[in-house]
């Protein structure tokens, strides 16, 4: 069996050497720059699971995930966290239902036979916190819901500890060492070089600054995603569905007895990767909070709570796995473009057999091919990102 050295452990890389050593290898080493697990964007997740996509592979990849998040505690170990509290999306305009309608023709022929088109009725009965005016319909699943990101990645990462794969923490590569054939032999770090038959690069937001050190082009960039918490209240109830109005992408849910209101803004501009909650947003989403969910009226969000984090943006925002172009030995597991943590199962899974047995076998895995830029056969991009 070859070395494998995976360079960060978030749930990308805690979920390829999972895989990777259940299937019998014992070799994988995971290198993690951070001290501790969570270090990056997983652990700042807001932990939404859903099938309701616009394209057929991220349907199927949400449908290899649920089935592998329903037994996750007898085959990994740990708590997925795993409710169906479903989806709501809402809609204020013809368009909008439009984009709803097409993309539930692609799920129902994925076979989400259980998404459904909504009313203003069905919206007033499955989510009756939200102001009705304007809302024309939506689009409602019921097996769509929740999970523990920290869950899913310490599950993982202990399940692959326990199979015989070894964990580094506070060790940052920098780049790697390759042969005359282009292929990888070794990983340079901080400290020193680890040699490697074959390398993952899961580093998440940093996977394109990473490969710009391995002199790759993997078109990776970060996003930053402002999450304002309230504080602690019982007005809305812990099953109520994540609600998003299709429209500005604003969205909310309870979480350990809190609301977290999302909107999506531009980034720090010049400072892609820095990830300040800015003050005047939160006073935006708390506005936009009161008006669409009158019950949130009195209260108040908490700034110090308040978090923000770094998509991981690909392109045309669908993940890239497989073989890197022009280094067939480093293997590719980044830009799920802000779904990584619902997607992980299923693409550690994916990956695990792109490098065990050349290819995928449980799906089609084409369209997340990392050479689909380059021959400009990006997959489309949706309102449903
Ligand atoms: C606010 C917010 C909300 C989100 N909500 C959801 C959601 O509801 N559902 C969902 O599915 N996803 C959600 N996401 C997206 C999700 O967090 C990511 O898609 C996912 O965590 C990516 O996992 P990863 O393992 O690739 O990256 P990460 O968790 O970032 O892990 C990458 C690791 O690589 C390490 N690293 C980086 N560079 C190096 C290096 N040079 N050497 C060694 N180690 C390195 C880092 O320390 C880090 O631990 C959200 C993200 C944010 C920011």
């Amino acid at each position: 069996m070859p070395s494998i050295v995976i360079l960060g452990a978030g749930v990308m890389g805690a979920s390829v050497a999972w895989h990777l050593t259940s299937r019998g290898c014992r070799d994988v080493l995971l290198l993690d720059r951070g001290a501790a697990p969570g270090a990056g964007s997983t652990s700042r997740a807001t932990g939404g699971f859903r099938a309701q996509y616009a394209t057929a592979i991220n349907v199927r990849l949400s449908l290899l995930a649920r089935q592998k998040l329903l037994r996750f505690s007898e085959e990994v170990g740990g708590d997925c966290g795993y409710v169906q509290s479903g989806y709501l999306w809402l809609a204020s305009s013809q368009t909008e239902l439009d984009v709803l309608r097409e993309a539930r023709v692609i799920q129902h022929a994925e076979g989400l036979d259980e998404a459904c088109a909504v009313t203003p009725d069905d919206v007033a009965r499955i989510n009756p916190a939200v102001v009705r005016d304007g809302i024309l319909g939506g689009a409602y699943c019921p097996t769509d819901g929740f999970i523990r990101p920290l869950g899913i990645l310490q599950g993982y990462l202990d399940g692959a500890v326990g199979q015989g794969a070894t964990v580094q923490w506070g060790a940052e590569a920098t780049g790697v060492e390759r042969d005359a054939a282009g292929r990888v032999v070794a990983v340079t770090t901080r400290s020193g070089r680890v040699a490697a038959d074959a390398v993952v690069n899961a580093a998440g937001a940093w996977a394109g600054e990473l490969a710009r050190g391995c002199g790759l082009d993997v078109p990776v960039t970060p996003l930053r995603r402002q999450v304002a918490v309230t504080v602690p209240t019982d007005v809305l109830p812990s099953s109520m569905p994540m609600t998003i109005f299709t429209g500005d992408g604003f969205h909310l849910r309870v979480r350990d007895g809190r609301v977290l209101l999302l909107w999506p803004t531009p980034g720090v501009p010049g400072a892609p990767f820095e990830m300040p909650v800015d003050s005047a947003w939160v006073d935006a989403v708390a506005g936009k909070a009161r008006m669409r969910v009158p019950a949130l009226a009195g209260v108040v969000v908490d700034r110090e709570a308040s978090w923000a984090g770094l998509y991981e943006m690909s392109p045309d925002r669908h993940a890239i796995l497989g073989v890197a172009p022009g280094c067939p030995n480093l293997f590719l597991i980044n830009g799920s473009s802000g779904h990584g943590v619902m997607h992980a199962p299923a693409l550690g899974h994916l990956l695990a057999e792109v490098i065990l047995d050349g290819a995928a076998s449980t799906l089609d895995t084409t369209r997340l091919r990392p050479s689909r830029f380059a021959e400009g056969d990006w997959n489309a991009v949706s309102e449903l990102l």
